[in-house]
């Protein structure tokens, strides 16, 4: 998601586009031998050290790289703000190609670089990056998070993810339905992989009247035969009445082309950058009279999980903190009602708040 900002910030010289949205720095790694070219962007760090995950894409140009990891870290310290957590916000990304320009020395050369950052910057994986990469990182830093269970990490989030989509979705019911029960409720999970499938699991169990689709034929056999769920077609998702549209598979499924079809109650999925455009479409859907969960809030399950390796890992500490996601959803649907703005702002406006009260305490001393 660009913003008009970022937009204008095209063209202009790299310290302007780190001041437009207050980004403390930003390092730029180039190593001949190994091909590695990698931006790091630490956004901010008032609440703690920077964690975000690596990138590995092929950007058309370094520009693009640049707005990206500018943009992906500055979401990192709103979804850690919002979520409590005492991380800040921060973000790589390599630019390569995922199936050609992996190799151990390049990783190896990027770990030596997040941690000339002295933990300032905590590393994890994100797409095109796999557990294997992860693992060269972890020989050259120990600044890396959301590893495995068999190097010693806290394992694979996404139950903690889907629990915390869970809490978030209750927490709608409860202000949209007066009752946050979703026994009998009509719920489409869009994607059911990782997230998508756990997702499922709790919501079978509170005898939702669950509606999944996937791209994958194989996939939807499966999740069919293991929950006894309905199957509906990959675009079908945007027109079949529900109360419920739980977004799990890509972002920006929220638009202009879908926005006139949706017809459900509330929005509250996984998939990061639900909005196509956050200031537009999240104005358009409280106008429809739809609840939108704002999906920083709702898929925070994974960087609390994260949060808890970092500082010492507690599985039942994690779902603890990932449950909260229910009174901070709640919170948030006041404000929005009580000051007449999209719920996405309220959000933002939350995040802002506490980093501005903790820089405060930390002037303290
Ligand atoms: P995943 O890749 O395991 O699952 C995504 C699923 O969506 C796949 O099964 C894929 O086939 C399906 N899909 C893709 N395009 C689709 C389409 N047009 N219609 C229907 N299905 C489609 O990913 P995941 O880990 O389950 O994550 C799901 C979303 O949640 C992603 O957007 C991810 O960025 C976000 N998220 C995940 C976590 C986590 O802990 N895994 C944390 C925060 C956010």
């Amino acid at each position: 998601m660009i913003d008009a900002k970022d937009r204008n910030a095209l063209g202009t010289s790299v310290i302007e586009q780190m001041s437009l949205n207050g980004h403390e720095q930003v390092v730029f790694c180039q190593d001949h031998a190994t091909g590695l070219k990698a931006i790091i962007a630490v956004h901010n760090t008032i609440l703690g050290p920077s964690l975000g995950g690596t990138r590995m894409w092929m950007y058309r140009d370094e520009s693009e790289a640049l707005r990206d990891v500018l943009r992906l870290s500055r979401g990192m310290t709103y979804k850690s703000s919002l979520a409590g957590l005492n991380l800040g916000g921060g973000k790589a990304v390599i630019i390569g190609d995922a199936r050609k320009h992996k190799s151990e020395a390049l990783f190896r050369r990027f770990g030596k670089f997040v941690d000339s950052l002295a933990g300032k910057y905590i590393t994890a994986e994100d797409v095109g990056i796999n557990t294997r990469d992860i693992a060269f990182v972890k020989m050259e830093t120990d600044h890396v998070a959301g590893l495995p269970e068999y190097m010693g990490g806290s394992g694979d989030p996404s139950p903690v993810t889907a629990y915390g989509v869970y809490m978030g979705m209750k927490a709608a019911a409860k202000e949209r339905f007066g009752n946050d029960s979703l026994e009998g409720k009509t719920v489409v999970v869009q994607g059911i992989g990782h997230v998508g499938e756990y997702l499922v699991a709790h919501l079978v169990k509170e005898k939702a009247h669950v509606l999944v689709s996937d791209i994958y034929e194989d996939r939807i056999r499966e999740v069919v035969k293991t929950y006894g769920v309905q199957a509906i077609g990959v675009d079908e998702v945007y027109d079949v009445p529900m109360d419920i549209y739980s977004p799990c598979a890509l972002g920006a499924t929220v638009n202009d082309d879908t926005l006139p079809r949706l017809r459900c109650s509330i929005i509250a999925g996984a998939a990061n950058n639900q909005l196509a455009e956050e200031n537009r479409h999240g104005v358009e859907v409280m106008d429809k009279g739809i609840l939108y969960v704002p999906d920083y809030l709702i898929n925070a399950g994974g960087i609390i999980n994260c949060y808890w390796e970092v500082i010492g890992y507690n599985r039942d500490a994690a779902l603890k903190q990932t449950e909260e996601i229910y009174n901070t959803a709640r919170h948030i649907f006041h404000m929005s009602a009580a000051e007449g703005i999209p719920t996405y702002l309220a959000a933002n406006r939350l995040a802002e708040a506490r980093i501005e009260a903790i820089s405060k305490v930390q002037q303290g001393f």
